[in-house]
C-alpha cells in the first residue's frame, strides 16, 4: 500500500491581515496559513503529480494501491476547528484544482463569528469533493474529560454534522490533537468512521484508523518548507522526536519532574 500522508489546516489568513490576526478565539495564530501561502502549496501538490485522495478512501485498499511513482505518499487535505476561512479562501482553491478534503467543524462553534455558519456547512458536505467531520461540541480536549463527557462530545458532535449534512460516515479529529487508547473506544463505539490525531507519521497499511497520523501546516512554511515536509525521510524524522519528546515528558511525569519542552 502506498502511504499516506495528512495534512492538517487550520485557519486562512486573508491578504492584508496584520500580524498575529486571528479569525476566532478558538483560532492560534502559529496555524494561520497565508492566502497566496495556500494557493502555492495546493498547486504545488497538483503540479507534483501526487496523489490526493479523500480520507473515505483510507477505507478502500484498492485506492490505496502504489501507482505510478514509487515511495510518494498519497496526500489528504484536512481542516480543524470549522473557521470561515476555510468556506470563504480555501475551498475555491481547492475546487479549482479538484483536490478533495475535509473540514472537521466543532459543533458547538457554528455560526460564532468567524466560524462557518450551518448553511456553510451545509453547502460544503454537498460538494463530491468535500466532507464534513466532527471536531467534537465545545473543543475540549477528549483526553482530560470524564468517560460520561467525553462520550457526550462525541456523540453530539456526530449527531450535529449527520443532521446538517445528511452524511451517514463521519470522520472524527480530536481537538488539541489530544487523544488516547480510551477516547479512540469511545469514538469507535460512538459511530465515527475514523479519528485524525496531531501525532507526526504517515499511515500505513497496518495503520489504525482510530489513531490517524497527521502533520500540521504552520504560517511559518515557506513553499520550500512545505514541499519538504512530505518528504517520508522528513515524517520519520518529526515522529522521532515527537516520540522522544512524549517519552522525556512521560518520565517526568513518572520522577515528578516538570519537563523542559511541555512533553
Ligand atoms: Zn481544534
Amino acid at each position: 500500500m502506498r502511504p499516506v500522508l495528512l495534512l492538517m489546516y487550520h485557519q486562512i489568513v486573508p491578504e492584508g491581515a496584520p500580524p498575529g490576526w486571528v479569525p476566532a478565539p478558538l483560532a492560534d495564530s502559529r496555524y494561520g496559513v497565508g492566502e497566496r501561502d495556500f494557493v502555492r502549496q495546493m498547486a504545488h501538490l497538483s503540479e507534483e503529480g501526487y496523489p490526493l485522495l479523500s480520507l473515505d478512501s483510507l477505507l478502500d485498499p484498492e485506492t490505496l494501491e502504489e501507482k505510478g511513482e514509487p515511495g510518494r505518499p498519497a496526500i489528504v487535505v484536512t481542516f480543524d476547528d470549522g473557521y470561515e476561512s476555510d468556506f470563504k479562501l480555501a475551498s475555491p482553491v481547492l475546487s479549482k484544482f479538484g483536490i478533495p478534503a475535509t473540514f472537521f467543524v466543532s459543533t458547538g462553534h457554528i455560526g460564532a463569528p468567524g466560524m462557518m455558519t450551518e448553511s456553510m456547512v451545509a453547502e460544503l458536505s454537498a460538494r463530491p469533493i468535500f466532507r464534513i467531520g466532527a471536531h467534537g461540541e465545545s473543543h475540549r480536549f477528549l483526553s482530560e474529560l470524564s468517560g460520561e463527557e467525553c462520550e457526550g462530545e462525541l456523540v453530539r458532535s456526530l449527531s450535529r454534522v449527520r443532521e446538517l449534512t445528511g452524511q451517514k460516515s463521519v470522520a472524527m479529529s480530536a481537538p488539541g490533537g489530544r487523544t488516547d487508547s480510551r477516547v479512540a473506544a469511545l469514538a469507535r463505539g460512538a459511530g465515527f468512521l475514523a479519528l485524525a490525531t496531531s501525532r507526526p507519521g504517515l499511515h500505513e497499511d497496518s495503520g489504525d484508523l482510530f489513531s490517524l497520523p497527521r502533520l500540521p501546516v504552520l504560517g511559518r512554511h515557506s513553499l520550500g518548507s512545505f514541499a519538504a515536509l512530505l518528504d517520508p525521510a522528513s515524517v520519520a524524522h518529526r515522529a522521532d522526536r515527537w516520540l522522544r519528546r512524549a517519552k522525556q515528558g512521560l518520565r517526568a511525569l513518572l520522577s515528578g519532574t516538570t519537563p523542559k519542552n511541555g512533553g
